[in-house]
């Protein structure tokens, strides 16, 4: 994977070492995550709180250089955990979570990178900002909210050529003066290196295939 990234910023452009992987561990058994944690990877993403406690708790204590970062869905009274255990939220996406983040980060004195998700193919059963919506959203972060954010992060329709939507995030941030652009999966990430990329969010394609989605009743710990 290191060598595909690589050979993408070569053949589009793109500075060397200027796309950073992150390793989508979520739902991997351990067996499969433990020799990408020993062949030197350090930036993992996980799309729940609680999984990620469970997963990463005890490793991260001998892991001083591992950076965690969700990037699923974060509800309102997980922001608490959430703040305590990433080092990355990439899923902020509205102003009552942006209101329970900035009451955490001050409690927990410790303060994630953010970065806003867009929903650029505007579906109603995904979260993420409106495009049309995302410049303003991200005017208030820093004036209502005290909050700094990074970049902005997408996951473009399913069975739609995720090209227009990774050019309308690039488009996005440029205009909001932001330089991170979290985009690109197993299957489209060379695309996303092209359109600027500065983080691909890689899972199936490092791990192999996740084991199928066990029910929520007995996945709950
Ligand atoms: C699962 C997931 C990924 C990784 O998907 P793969 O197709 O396995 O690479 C990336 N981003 C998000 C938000 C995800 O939920």
């Amino acid at each position: 994977m290191r060598a595909r990234i690589a050979a993408a910023e070569r053949r589009f452009g793109r500075a060397p070492g200027s796309v950073r992987l992150v390793a989508v561990s979520k739902q991997q058994p351990w067996r499969a995550v433990e020799p990408v944690l020993i062949a030197g990877q350090r930036v993992f993403g996980e799309n729940r709180v609680q999984e990620a406690e469970a997963r990463w708790g005890e490793v991260r204590a001998r892991t001083p250089d591992l950076e965690l970062r969700l990037i699923g869905p974060l509800q309102t009274n997980k922001t608490a955990d959430a703040v305590a255990r990433f080092d990355v939220i990439e899923t902020l996406d509205r102003e009552r979570l942006a209101r329970a983040l900035a009451d955490a980060v001050q409690k927990a004195g410790r303060a994630p990178r953010l970065y806003v998700q867009v929903n650029t193919g505007e579906e109603p059963q995904k979260a993420g900002v409106a495009p049309a919506e995302t410049d303003a959203f991200l005017a208030r972060l820093p004036a209502e909210f005290g909050l700094k954010v990074e970049g902005l992060m997408c996951i473009p329709p399913a069975g739609e050529p995720p090209g227009p939507h990774f050019a309308l995030l690039a488009k996005i941030a440029a205009r909001n003066g932001l330089s991170q652009l979290s985009m690109g999966m197993s299957g489209d990430f060379e695309t996303a290196i092209r359109l600027g990329a500065t983080s691909v969010r890689v899972g199936s394609a490092v791990f192999g295939a996740r084991p199928e989605a066990r029910p929520r009743a007995v996945q709950a710990r």
